[in-house]
């Protein structure tokens, strides 16, 4: 069965393997099993030439690299597990489903800024999206020390993109809940983000790790109420807000980048939830990669330039967010929620401008209150980030972590009063790097 989906050019087909049985990929049978499909032979050239290479650095999928006389793809299939604990932790393979939904959508919310999906297989759970040459993982570049002078116009351009046009500020409605009610279907992933961001760190459990010499801070968190109060008032706002499609796991590992080019990847735990989740996701893991500056640089003064670069990106992400956001406030607030009838129609703009400021001061504090459990989780949950797991000396880790997590409690908690993107910035500083 074959059919285009919505707008987009891309091939839903349902068997394109020819192979209503699902089955995992190998190296050695990729060629095999996708040289048959016309579209992928037409765009990469004759399969007796493919090379592949298996990259899936992930927690959760397969992902293979296609090399032919003509060009590259990206292959991407959903195993029935969770690639980083095994098969003892089962996870369905519609997943793929989701993600490209998520991928054409965000991809035409955010010209751009996503690859291309070029066709989608769903007996296979499997995906083939455009190969994006010569990005690196985000993640890679900010351990390496790496400037990147577009990243933060680019990010803060789609983040306001993406989450302006998913929401009924500007949707049609009828087409905005329907969405919703499509990806309330991502549930399963849904509910991994449910205990590990919001749960488990907080809490004794058994998928819970943590540096060597953390046993105290992590045993500090677990009795910090207000700490867990927030937590659940954030946790509440992320599974009962369904305020705009979010990515739903925009970490520095589902952003690469080039000198001149930023892409958004990964998709598959994308649900409707609040808009403060995708930005705080991202702040909070810009602020754990400056923690773990110093033990990459090697010295407080060798880090310090690169360390106040972050900072500045993160300032500039917000920024360029705002600025967005009040652009499509008022060139693309066409939805139920854009108020037009109160105000512009009544001869009150000034009205939409207020509202316009008490919706980013809204979507502000959800960031912040994101962005530190999201530096909590990391440290002491189950899914742990590279900036920290690539410093070889425990102790520098615990004290690059701890600094962190001090950050992180304060940025959550104190949420309500931190108004501005500086007041953020200088309480992250003030901590102070380990040494
Ligand atoms: P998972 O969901 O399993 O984490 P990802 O979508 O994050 O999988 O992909 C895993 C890795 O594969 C990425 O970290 C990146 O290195 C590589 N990768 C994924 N998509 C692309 C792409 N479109 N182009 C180039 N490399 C990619
Ligand atoms: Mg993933």
């Amino acid at each position: 069965m074959l059919q285009t989906a919505g707008s987009s050019n891309v091939l839903i087909e349902h068997t394109a393997l020819g192979n209503t049985v699902y089955e995992p990929l190998r190296v050695d049978t990729v060629s095999l099993r996708l040289g048959g499909v016309a579209q992928i032979a037409d765009r990469i050239g004759d399969p007796g030439g493919w090379q592949v290479m298996e990259v899936g650095d992930g927690n959760l999928n397969l992902v293979f690299i296609v090399t032919g006389e003509r060009g590259r793809i990206v292959v991407k299939q959903a195993l029935p597990y969770v690639r980083a604990a095994g098969e003892s932790w089962p996870l369905s393979l519609n997943r793929a489903y989701f993600e490209q939904h998520a991928l054409t959508r965000l991809g035409q919310r955010a010209p751009d800024r996503l690859p291309q999906l070029y066709l989608f297989d769903p007996a296979q759970a499997l995906q083939v999206i455009e190969h994006l040459y010569p990005h690196v993982i985000l993640r890679k570049q900010l351990i390496a020390g790496k400037f990147l002078p577009g990243l933060a116009l680019q990010l803060g351009t789609y983040l306001a993109r993406s989450l302006f046009r998913g929401s009924d500020l500007c949707m049609p409605t009828a087409q905005l809940k329907a969405d919703v009610a499509l990806f309330l279907g991502n549930s399963e992933l849904t509910g991994i983000t449910e205990d590990l961001f919001f749960t488990d760190p907080f809490c004794e459990c058994s998928r819970n790790r943590h540096t060597p010499g953390l046993d105290a801070d992590a045993a500090v968190v677990r009795r910090d109420r207000e700490l867990k109060i927030a937590a659940l008032e954030l946790k509440c706002r992320f599974s009962t807000v369904r305020q705009t499609l979010l990515h739903g796991d925009l970490h520095t590992g589902s952003v690469m980048v080039c000198d001149a080019d930023t892409k958004i990847i990964d998709a598959e735990f994308a649900s409707y939830g609040p808009m403060g989740f995708d930005l705080g996701s991202l702040l909070g893991n810009l602020w754990l990669a400056y923690f773990a500056q110093v033990a990459h640089r090697g010295s407080v003064e060798d880090c310090a330039a690169y360390c106040s670069w972050i900072l500045q990106v993160v300032a500039e992400i917000w920024g360029v967010f705002a600025a967005e956001f009040s652009q499509l406030w008022r060139t693309e607030r066409n939805g139920i929620l854009g108020g037009k009838d109160l105000f512009e129609l009544q001869d009150d703009p000034g009205g939409a401008e207020i509202v316009l400021q008490s919706t980013l001061q809204a979507i502000w504090k959800d960031t912040l209150g994101y962005a530190g459990l999201e530096m909590h989780r990391r440290i002491l949950g189950f899914a742990h980030v590279a900036d920290f797991e690539s410093i070889a000396d425990d102790a520098m880790r615990a004290a690059c972590a701890r600094k962190a997590l001090a950050a992180g409690r304060q940025l959550t908690v104190y949420r309500r009063s931190l108004k501005t993107v500086a007041q953020a910035n200088a309480l992250v500083a003030g901590q102070g790097l380990a040494c």
